[in-house]
């Protein structure tokens, strides 16, 4: 066998994959239009808003767009949906053409810029004016609000409601023109106040926003909103299928009104709502994302640790795992969280068979073979594919006298059925000779520095003359003067809980630098973004920012233990739509809760008011401190309390939530004052809202202000506290999964925080959780 370069192996193209279509309701529904004869061809989109970097979510919309263009010869155009300039950027646009790209999909030369429809989208909206069909409404946006309704009550008409087409028509034309402030005017579609779905209460089509845009500049100072623009933007795009996530379905009435309202008859684009991908482990918000890079919890928005497609090519991902994963996930009607281990599953799967095999020891341990000659080298020879594939090539490994092992490898004391080496005891070393371990080596501590070892010279593996003796254990290791450093970079998950709720979740150990370990000669020169699979330590490869030929960096992909396949042994690969209860894999330890920030040295005052602080309010010495470092911070706290009794809550939220905040802003500019955060906080408190929907209040305070009461009404966010309104969705649960009801019973008691986590996925977060636990245990133990 001729040596080959491993560089060939590692950057081999990827083999192309079945092409079988997949069948789930979207291609029903386009087979049925299709025989109907309802539309020519098909044409898709996938509708980006330029203000991040895609993820694995946006990958599960971006196959399943394309995938249909591709499957019924049509086109999935490409549209910036850029209509809000406050966020949005080319570098965004960038990396979004790349990813689509790169994950394989190819738009036909149809890119398109919802920005570019501006002056379109104004005609409309003036025809809509002409008609009556809408209006320009002065009242602010908290006043909107209160006059929408909530969900139990009507909402009432605006007093400009019945402004004259002229006056709508003067007033939008200086819109237009910039002669009023942000949020002076808006225009709404004219639909009904008192429509049950509050959607179509008069919905905004246009904001005034004097904000620069990445493309349009200072050419506009209005923007029209999602509801307004998306459809129309469908429409004259000719889009047949408009695929959105499932929050969105109230959104559709809206989106057919529009059409029909702006005068697009059939056939139109009609909207259609698939679930949205979750993976458990991670975020896929790009509020979060952003955050976690703009405040450097990550190195950007590449951090092999996130879920973003930029993420996970870094990671050494491949599109074709990433497009298996997609298409294995499937296309549903129900939300529902796909397990880490299933996107882990699919990598492995797709590097199994195609990355060369290499020694690599990660943590290393020194050995020295005493009777082999000083000085002396000899080759062995070692297969790249030593499994059962039909690819060939080889390398030549150097041994010496001196090597290396992993420390893990050997065991002072080893317990019964440990296999691999301990004093006495022999193994074989991967493509060479078995050893014995004759001597241990320790320093003054007392740790084992060395290990002396002898070997056995008619075991070398594959020699024609050896002589056929087994030991259990084989082993990898790395010739001392042969081999070379390497950087190894160790990823874990990015959040310690499965359902992470913001950066106090994060796991302080995701990443794990090795700078001492050392690999097999042929890796020193290896390609940025070449992959191997490190024999019994996972795949892995070449970073492709930090990694230089003589000064290679390794990420590690994935380990090699796969718990999804052991999960799901005997069940078919593609029927994995549903959630599966977590693997069992240790997961590293909560860190500190809140992970404040630091406290500083304080002032005599600051210090008395620390004082008072802890002893007026019972507060623990660290909130204290934080809150006595700034003093309108203080009497933000103090207002909050004389609102609402509960000092430690308060407490909890200012260190933990807002504090994050006033790192951007000053609190006199913040949208809310000490009455709504205490407002939010007694919500919590007399369980009116979950600690979780409570941090959605939180966002909207932030964002826009208003009274956490009135949010809760209005969005319907009200826990749901009422045993008859549970126990259906109990029964339900419980009912959809009779194995984990079985598991329950024989006492594997993890299987209740699944059952939780149903009820609670049911109800979008709004179930008590209190109650939902009582609940369960009853009906579990029934
Ligand atoms: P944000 O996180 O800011 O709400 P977004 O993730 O919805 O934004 P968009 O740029 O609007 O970002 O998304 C583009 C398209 O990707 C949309 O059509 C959306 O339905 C889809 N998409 C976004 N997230 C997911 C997801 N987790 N699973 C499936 N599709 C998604
Ligand atoms: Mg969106």
């Amino acid at each position: 066998m001729t040596s080959t370069n491993v560089n060939q192996l590692a950057t081999a193209p990827v083999n192309g994959e079945a092409p079988s279509r997949p069948s789930d309701f979207i291609h029903d529904i386009i087979d049925e239009h299709l025989r109907a004869g309802r539309y020519q061809g098909i044409v898709t989109r996938f509708p980006p808003e330029p203000n991040g970097y895609l993820h694995i979510g946006h990958a599960k919309s971006i196959c399943l767009n394309f995938g249909l263009a591709n499957d019924y010869g049509g086109v999935c155009h490409l549209r910036m949906d850029d209509t809000d300039p406050t966020k949005e950027s080319v570098e965004y646009v960038e990396s979004i053409m790349n990813d689509v790209r790169w994950l394989g999909f190819d738009w036909q030369g149809k890119m398109f810029y919802a920005s570019d429809y501006f002056e379109k989208l104004y005609r409309f909206a003036v025809k809509l004016l002409q008609e009556g069909k809408a209006y320009v409404d002065s009242l602010n946006e908290e006043e909107i609000r209160k006059y929408r309704g909530t969900v139990t009550e009507a909402g009432k008409p605006s007093p400009f409601r019945n402004r004259s087409v002229e006056e709508n028509l003067d007033l939008f034309e200086r819109m237009r023109r910039g002669e009023f402030a942000d949020g002076a005017h808006v225009v709404r579609a004219r639909i009904d106040m008192a429509n049950p779905n509050m959607k179509m209460r008069d919905p905004l089509l246009y904001r005034i926003r004097k904000a620069h845009h990445y493309r349009t500049a200072d050419d506009w100072c209005i923007y029209p909103m999602y509801d307004f623009a998306h459809p129309l933007s469908d429409a004259m795009e000719g889009i047949t299928h408009s695929i959105c996530t499932l929050e969105f379905e109230n959104n559709r009435e809206l989106y057919d009104w529009m059409l029909e309202a702006c005068g697009f008859s059939e056939p139109r684009p009609h909207q259609y709502e698939f679930a949205r991908l979750n993976l458990n482990y991670t975020v896929m918000s790009k509020r979060k994302l952003l955050q976690l890079v703009e405040e450097k919890h990550v190195s950007g928005w590449d951090d092999p640790r996130l879920p973003t497609i930029s993420g996970l090519r870094r990671r050494g991902y491949t599109a074709e795992a990433i497009r298996n994963f997609c298409r294995a996930i499937g296309v549903a009607k129900a939300n529902s969280t796909v397990d880490m281990a299933q996107l882990e599953h699919a990598i492995r799967d797709d590097l199994n068979q195609k990355v060369p095999r290499v020694l690599c020891v990660l943590r290393p341990l020194k050995v020295v073979i005493t009777n082999y000659p000083e000085g002396q080298t000899e080759e062995l020879d070692a297969p790249y594919y030593p499994h059962d594939v039909p690819k060939e090539g080889s390398r030549k490994l150097p041994f010496s006298r001196e090597i290396v092992i992993e420390r893990d490898d050997f065991m002072e004391n080893p317990p019964k059925g440990y296999y691999r080496l301990s004093p006495g005891a022999e193994v074989r070393l991967r493509h060479g000779y078995i050893i014995k371990c004759d001597d241990v080596i320790k320093d003054t501590a007392g740790n084992v520095v060395e290990l002396h070892c002898s070997y056995d010279p008619l075991t070398r593996s594959g020699a024609p003359n050896a002589v056929d003796r087994k030991v259990k254990g084989t082993i990898h290791w790395i010739s001392v003067q042969h081999g070379g450093p390497v950087e190894v970079r160790l990823y874990d998950r990015l959040y310690t809980l499965e359902n992470p709720e913001g950066i106090t979740d994060l796991n302080p150990e995701s990443l794990e630098v090795l700078s001492g370990s050392v690999a097999e000669p042929s890796l020193a020169m290896a390609e940025a973004g070449s992959r191997f699979q490190f024999e019994r330590q996972g795949y892995f490869c070449a970073d492709a920012v930090d990694s230089k030929p003589g000064k290679p960096v390794f990420n590690r992909i994935v380990t090699l233990k796969d718990t999804w396949a052991r999960m799901n042994e005997g069940s078919p690969k593609t029927a994995a739509t549903e959630t599966k209860p977590a693997p069992k894999q240790p997961v590293p330890p909560a860190p500190p809760k809140g992970r404040k920030p630091e406290a500083r040295e304080l002032t005599p005052e600051q210090e008395a008011t620390a004082k008072r602080l802890r002893e007026a309010y019972q507060l623990s010495g660290e909130d204290a401190v934080l809150l006595a470092e700034s003093q309108p911070l203080t009497q933000f706290f103090e207002e909050a309390v004389k609102t609402h009794a509960n000092p430690a809550g308060i407490a909890n939220w200012i260190v933990n939530e807002l504090l994050r905040e006033l790192k951007e802003r000053e609190i006199s500019a913040l949208s809310f004052g000490p009455k709504e955060l205490a407002e939010l906080v007694s919500l919590i408190d007399d369980e009116t809202i979950s600690g979780k929907i409570a941090k959605d209040v939180f966002a909207e305070i932030l964002k826009s202000g208003g009274s956490p009461k009135a949010i809760v009404e209005q969005k319907g966010w009200k826990q749901i506290s009422d045993p008859k309104q549970l126990m259906p969705i109990i029964d339900r649960v419980v009912a959809a999964s009779p194995e984990n009801v079985a598991r329950f019973k024989e006492g594997k008691g993890n299987v209740f925080g699944f059952f939780v986590g149903q009820v609670l996925k049911e109800t979008g977060g709004k179930a008590n959780p209190r109650l939902v636990n009582e609940l369960l245990q009853q009906r579990l133990s029934q």
